[in-house]
């Protein structure tokens, strides 16, 4: 998937950083034409807004469906701004294209779903200059995600990017849906020549957040941002709490601090530091994974004396004893309680089945 094309509307190739703005949904004539006005005026050049709405459960607002794509027409004509929309089925997409919606955009629950995919991917293949944006699914899966933009790519889209809009993951955390930054970066390793756009509305999932994880995705170096903005936006029929003003998306956009190519340039004299700064990683990686090993070899003998005793692998007090008193140490030396969680779970995961490991062989000999 080398020979992905940039983002085009009408033969016009959109400048970067690609940036998107619009209602979560389009809910009236005069809330979408209201909307777009003032974001046209804070210079987006393209207007999203959802026409068909995902929701989890039965009886919430689920879109206006078809005739909002008459308003998004008027959109156009009257902004200039290019349109998007989300499409979860085939029908979706003929119908948003045949009332001249410029970009679709396959959202989180559908990219889960190769079936939808695939449809949607068929349909396509009869408009493939269509700009295509795909939405992470919902759980971290990139093989998912990468499979989406491989079904496109194969009925000969090439006007595709991605999406990355945080991952669900359980329990309350700071974020509605966690960016989990290795995913779409890892992505980027994969195709390196596919645009990557940030959604810090749907991550972060509150105004408050909106600018800090827009800046920290640009400094990341993706390519745009999606950015959900309602005239109203406490009367929102869905997504309230994360939507911003028109006048606040301004300030936001203006605060923003967009790299330009001169900086660049200046940032690859900087390079030979930053080599030098790399290869302290690199060893420092090295001795991790040393520490690492040694503490799997003294899991193993744990493991090999509790076989000879009799003993379960897994002791919870231990475990919840180990996590609050590491997890406090780490905070103390200014790392988030969220990541040391989450690494002291992985490496008591790989030392549990160290353990079982040994003590299943203890058995056999
Ligand atoms: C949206 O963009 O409004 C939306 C429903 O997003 P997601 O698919 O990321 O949940
Ligand atoms: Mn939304």
């Amino acid at each position: 998937m080398n020979d992905i094309l940039p983002l085009a509307v009408d033969g016009r190739v959109l400048p970067r950083p690609y940036i998107i703005a619009g209602p979560c949904s389009a809910e009236s004539r005069c809330q979408t034409l209201d909307t777009a006005r003032q974001l046209a005026e804070a210079g987006v050049e393209v207007y999203r807004a959802g026409v068909w709405k995902p929701r989890t459960k039965p009886g919430g607002f689920e879109g206006m469906g078809a005739p909002a794509l008459e308003w998004l027409r008027e959109v156009k004509e009257i902004t200039g701004m290019a349109t998007a929309v989300e499409v979860a089925t085939a029908e979706h997409a003929l119908e948003a294209l045949q009332a001249g919606v410029d970009i679709l955009w396959i959202g989180a629950r559908t990219t889960g779903n190769p079936f939808a995919v695939q449809e949607i991917a068929d349909l396509l293949a009869q408009y493939p200059d269509t700009p295509v944006l795909v939405k992470n699914p919902m759980h971290p899966d990139i093989e998912l995600w990468v499979g989406a933009l491989q079904r496109l790519y194969n009925a000969g889209l090439r006007r595709l990017g991605a999406i990355h809009r945080g991952f669900a993951l359980y329990g309350a955390q700071l974020y509605r849906n966690h960016p989990l930054w290795r995913i779409p970066l890892e992505l980027r390793r994969r195709l390196p020549n596919l645009p990557i756009i940030c959604d810090p509305s749907h991550i972060g999932g509150a105004r408050d957040l909106i600018a800090p994880l827009a800046q920290q995705a640009l400094d990341m170096g993706f390519d745009g941002l999606i950015i959900e903005s309602h005239c109203s936006p406490d009367c929102a029929l869905s997504d309230a709490a994360q939507q911003l003003t028109p006048a606040d998306f301004a300030i936001v956009k203006a605060s923003l601090q967009l790299r330009t190519p001169q900086e660049n340039a200046e940032l690859k004299g900087d390079m030979e530091d930053l080599d030098h700064l790399r290869s302290q990683i690199d060893y420092l990686d090295r001795e991790l994974l040393d520490i690492l090993n040694r503490r799997m070899q003294v899991c193993r003998e744990i493991g090999e004396y509790k076989s000879r005793h009799g003993m379960p692998v897994v002791q919870a007090s231990r475990y919840d004893d180990i996590m609050r008193r590491r997890v406090s140490e780490a905070e103390e030396l200014g790392m988030s309680p969220d990541f040391m969680r989450t690494m002291l779970a992985a490496i008591h995961e790989e030392s549990v089945a160290q353990q079982l490991r040994v003590m299943r062989s203890d058995k056999k000999g």
